[in-house]
């Protein structure tokens, strides 16, 4: 009885000291994974992305910006957009009426700001890529608004390399 309480004893210490290390390698794991993130982002990619920030109208990159290519995600390169769904919407973001991607995006009901509002996310590392409205134009009637910051363009001259 004597020998088979130690032995539970030393299952449970074994077990807990596993799962304190399992637990300290995902903490680490986070840290290190937001320190690179932080290093290879820029101060606003980094709001935008992480802390779901919104960037100025008219301000980011690619609102005006029509060439042939895909957009993927600034911080793990998933493939998101394509100019061949990129739209003029005129409201200061880059606008899709669609995604070829659709696997890799996830959505997520917003409330924040007294709004309803339909979240975008990069599917792969959850990072915050704008909001999806249903005021776009046909055929499918939906506007992706997506924030520049959290965009990589890769043009298509260089996918056919
Ligand atoms: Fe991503």
């Amino acid at each position: 009885m004597k020998v088979k309480k130690s032995k539970i004893l030393l299952i449970s210490i074994s077990f807990l000291f596993i799962l304190k290390l399992l637990t300290f390698t995902i903490y680490a794991q986070n840290t290190m994974d937001n320190d690179s993130l932080k290093s290879k982002l820029n101060e606003l990619q980094y709001y935008v992305t992480q802390q779901k920030g919104t960037e100025h109208p008219f301000t980011g990159k690619y609102w005006n910006f029509f060439q042939k290519g895909k957009y993927v995600c600034v911080c793990c390169g998933t493939e998101l957009f394509e100019s061949d769904t990129k739209f003029n919407s005129s409201c200061g973001w880059p606008s899709f009426f669609g995604s070829k991607f659709e696997e890799n995006i996830r959505y997520q009901r917003d409330t924040s700001y007294g709004m309803e509002r339909t979240e975008v996310l990069c599917k792969k590392c959850g990072a915050h890529l704008g909001h999806v409205f249903n005021d776009g134009p046909k055929p499918t009637g939906i506007r992706f608004c997506i924030n520049s910051a959290s965009l990589k363009f890769i043009p298509l001259d260089s996918i056919n390399k």
